[in-house]
């Protein structure tokens, strides 16, 4: 077998596409190489041997020393030295290199193969003491600290005393003399520490560093990182040893980081960061400030120090022609890593860059403009998820941050606002015209219209879906749930975090993306939605076969999402129409009535303001299908809850309160979400649905006149388990339309269909497919019912099934295809056996959730449906699906 590949002088072994052999580092350099880019020659060890190592109880195969030797001796040809060599030593960096890169694992070593003999021939060779000493004081630290597991603190100690001592302030300050002073007490402390002297021999140095970079693999903090991002132990990483170029040879040397492009904005430019007379780790470590690479830059910054254009032109240029090689050839952004010595550049490191969404988005248009790419391919470069990060309102990167609290990063998206604690005091505090963050300990149903007043909304109990995020998400606020540190008190109307108390009326600002809860008014940057965004919006929007509409049901959501190119509403849900302003007096009339008459009292008033509610939603969405839910939460939600609320009810009904408290107990359940809700209470008070449905035609025949354009209302039934059960509420629909129709002379086309959330309607959706002219898949509830598991409730313990992994993924985010999914594959199967067009889609959360997109394209659905801020995701998830 082999287990070794060389690179180096314009050829290699390996190549690019070899990742998963050599991981990227090592790939990326044999590629380099064979570009014929200038790459110290070296050698990658490969993941397989990382596997072999493990499989066989930590032991290398025998003829790993032998090809090592090889590849050692191919190095020193080319660098004309001799690993080991009193006279002329060649060294070596030795380099971790995982498939992905992966914190966690074992940090580069530097310098190896330099001891008490060697030093001297650096410093021989190249004429300087100080440089040589240098070198293998860094070497004994890093290797002392990776390889040994000494703490690097104890090395720091010993220079900071030395360092005090002389009255030096820097490390540049030492000299060579300095330098060989220090090294006896490393090596005691290293003696001191392991109870045995620092490796003198190359050799035993090298194979401990290997032994090291494998051994890392199976560190606590490599394994959790796999855990975390679901990269497998089976990967194993390579290392790879690489020649040393020295960046720390004076003033003529260097080393530095670059960017092919802007990582934070896209622009095309070379960009990054370099410093004179230092080593690779110095640019990460902070000790010394970088300095620009092109002047340009420099400018902007307005540093002191020369741009690397300025200092060393030559190597410049070298670094500006290659890095034009490089993305030519990735045909991507690449993050690059290079060493000057001695005035001549070294090409350490390339691989695609990491970039913020809108430098994603930029960059991607502009390769494709630019002809790299294809315009699908750009499609493909930008994650749907962080399209999020542009769709709302950001914090200024450099805006001061007072942080008070830290919670969950529930909904995207900063605010800033007064402090309200409750949802009546939100919509007063809007109305006249003030901007409020509404803080509660949870929210519930009943605080929709202060959310909906508030620019964002902050919980201290509660996970990211529990009732505040998943409503703030769908509409589009910011929303920090779950700070615990903050204690609420809704008696004296203050917040204590961090020992302070914050009153209602004083500023705060949230920060929903990542769970800030932070002091005072900061500064805001406002979403570009045009430029770039739209291109590539437009691109995908080419490409993808899935239609998505948007969960609507105010006019701001129907008019966000249209914005945001929804093709229709896909779940207008009435309940939410409510509890609109004082409607909820009606609603609980009709709730309360024990007879037909009472209820059809109290709906009588909703009538006009369920059709306008409609007629206002038709005529925004001007065309475009609409599908509206009949009635579907338990009752007991819309249930006064106070004493003054009761009274209220009582009022208006004229009905004793007696009564009214008797009925509401009543309506108590124990389970409302398996309880009384859903095609259950049209079943039980058919007038409700023949409300809501005369509402629908009416307002379609009104809309249809004023904006010329055709409605097609489709109507969905919720939580049918059976055929016969949708058939009595279809008959009612049916009938309610042929009444419209002769009242108003106006033939209305429209569809019943039913929502697919319980497993016995997917199971019998042939025959229901008889009845429903359209499937929405209700995945929420269908979640519930096939998991068993509460969603309002799942928060205590579905983290340590993610953790521990018996779930792949939370399932009210991530689709349980194997589970769920099958029951909606199954479902589409059938329904389409019955009805050969019958239209499917999906709505709730799952429909703008980029995995559960996919699945939904696999399933061969006809359009998602989602929150309006997550409509953009969805088209971008929907062509990646179809591509
Ligand atoms: P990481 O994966 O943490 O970036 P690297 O293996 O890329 O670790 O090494 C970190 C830095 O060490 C590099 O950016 C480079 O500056 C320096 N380095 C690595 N190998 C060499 C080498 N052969 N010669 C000079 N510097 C090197
Ligand atoms: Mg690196
Ligand atoms: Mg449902």
């Amino acid at each position: 077998t082999q287990w070794v590949y060389t690179f180096g002088d314009g050829r290699a072994e390996g190549q690019a596409g070899m990742k998963n052999l050599l991981g990227g580092k090592g790939a990326n350099l044999a590629e380099m190489s064979n570009l014929g880019l200038p790459v110290p020659p070296g050698f990658t060890i490969t993941t397989e041997l990382c596997t072999y190592y493990y499989d066989h109880g930590r032991a290398y195969p025998e003829e790993l020393k032998t090809q090592v030797e090889k590849a050692l001796d191919f190095v020193g040809k080319l660098t004309g030295r001799t690993f080991g060599d009193p006279e002329n030593p060649l060294l070596v960096s030795v380099r971790s290199g995982a498939r992905a890169s992966m914190p966690g694992m074992m940090d580069t070593v530097l310098n190896l193969g330099l001891n008490d003999v060697t030093v001297e021939a650096l410093a021989r060779g190249a004429g300087d003491e100080r440089f040589a000493y240098d070198s293998y004081r860094r070497f004994i630290t890093m290797y002392s600290n990776v390889v040994l597991g000494i703490e690097h603190h104890h090395f720091e100690e010993i220079l900071d005393e030395y360092k005090d001592r002389k009255g030096y302030s820097l490390d540049t300050d030492m000299t060579a003399q300095d330098w060989k002073a220090i090294l006896p007490r490393y090596k005691a402390l290293v003696e001191k520490e392991l109870g045995k002297p620092f490796p003198q021999e190359p050799e035993a140095q090298l194979w401990g560093a290997i032994g090291a970079v494998f051994g890392s693999w199976m560190n606590n903090r490599a394994i959790k990182y796999r855990e975390l991002h679901g990269i497998p132990a089976s990967w194993g990483t390579a290392v790879n040893v690489q020649a040393m170029v020295f960046g720390n040879m004076g003033e003529t040397s260097a080393t530095g980081v670059a960017f092919t492009r802007n990582p934070s904005t896209g622009e095309s430019e070379l960009y990054g960061e370099f410093l004179i007379n230092a080593q690779g780790e110095d640019v990460v470590a902070g000790i010394r400030t970088p300095q620009d690479i092109t002047e340009k830059a420099r400018v902007a910054s307005g540093s002191d120090k020369p741009s690397m254009e300025r200092a060393m032109p030559d190597a410049y240029n070298e670094l500006v022609r290659i890095y034009g090689i490089l993305e030519k050839h990735y045909r991507d952004m690449q993050d690059m890593e290079f060493t000057v010595e001695t005035g001549k550049l070294w090409m350490l490191q390339t691989r695609n860059g990491k970039r913020t969404a809108k430098a994603a988005l930029r960059i991607a248009v502009e390769l494709a403009s630019e002809g790299l790419i294809t315009q699908e391919e750009a499609v493909t470069r930008v994650e749907p998820a962080a399209l999020d990060q542009l769709l709302h309102p950001t914090i200024d990167p450099k805006a001061e941050r007072k942080i008070l609290a830290t919670g969950l990063p529930a909904s995207p998206g900063a605010a800033s606002g007064a402090i309200v604690f409750n949802s009546d005091d939100a919509e007063a505090a809007k109305k006249a015209g003030h901007k409020v963050i509404l803080v509660r300990v949870e929210t519930s149903p009943e605080d929709i219209h202060g959310m909906h007043a508030a620019e964002g909304i902050l919980t201290t109990r509660g996970g990211m879906t529990s009732h505040a995020a998943v409503v703030a998400r769908g509409m589009g606020k910011p929303c920090v749930s779950g700070a615990g540190q903050i204690r609420v008190d809704y008696a004296t109307q203050t917040l204590t975090v961090a020992g302070q108390t914050l009153r209602k009326g004083e500023i705060i600002t949230i920060d929903g993306s990542n769970g800030q809860v932070l002091l005072g008014q900061v500064k805001m940057l406002e979403p570009e939605l045009s430029g770039e965004f739209a291109t590539l919006m437009g691109w995908a929007d080419k490409v993808r076969r899935m239609k998505v509409r948007a969960n609507a049901e105010t006019p701001l959501d129907a008019k966000t999402a249209r914005n945001f190119g929804a093709e229709g509403i896909g779940l207008c849900r009435t309940e939410h129409m409510f509890f609109e302003g004082d409607r909820i007096v009606a609603v609980r009339e009709m709730i309360l009535s024990d007879d037909e008459a009472g209820r059809r009292a109290a709906l009588s008033k909703l009538l006009p303001m369920q059709r306008k509610d409609f007629a206002e939603l038709f005529s925004i969405m001007s065309g475009l299908p609409v599908t509206i839910r009949l009635l579907d939460p338990p009752l007991h939600e819309f249930l006064p809850h106070s004493e003054e609320e009761m009274q209220e009810v009582a009022k208006s009904m004229n009905a004793p309160i007696d009564k009214l408290r008797h009925r509401a107990r009543e309506l108590h359940e124990f389970n409302p979400m398996l309880g009384f809700r859903g095609c259950r209470l049209a079943v039980a008070y058919p007038e409700i649905a023949e409300m809501q449905a005369r509402a629908i035609f009416e307002a379609a025949v009104e809309a249809g006149k004023t904006t010329g354009q055709p409605v097609v209302p489709e109507i969905m039934v919720p939580l049918v388990m059976t055929k016969p059960e949708l058939d009595l509420v279809k008959e009612r629909i049916v009938a309610m339309a042929e009444a419209v129709k002769a009242e108003s002379g106006v033939a209305i086309e429209y569809q019943v269909g039913t929502m697919i959330e319980l497993p016995r309607a997917a199971l019998r959706a042939g025959e229901i497919a008889e009845s429903a002219e359209f499937f929405s898949f209700g995945t929420n509830d269908l979640t519930q019912t096939t998991l068993g598991i509460s969603r309002d409730d799942a928060a205590s313990f579905l983290g340590p099934y993610t953790q521990k992994g018996l779930l792949p993924a939370d399932p009210f985010v991530t689709i349980d295809q194997e589970g769920v999914g099958e029951l909606v594959k199954l479902a589409v199967e059938r329904g389409k056996k019955t009805r050969a067009d019958i239209k499917l889609g999906i709505c709730g959360e799952h429909g703008g959730d980029p995995a559960s997109i996919h699945f939904c394209e696999s399933t061969g659905l006809d359009y998602v449906s989602c929150s309006p801020y997550r409509v953009p995701i969805a088209r971008l998830a929907a062509a990646q699906a179809a591509l």
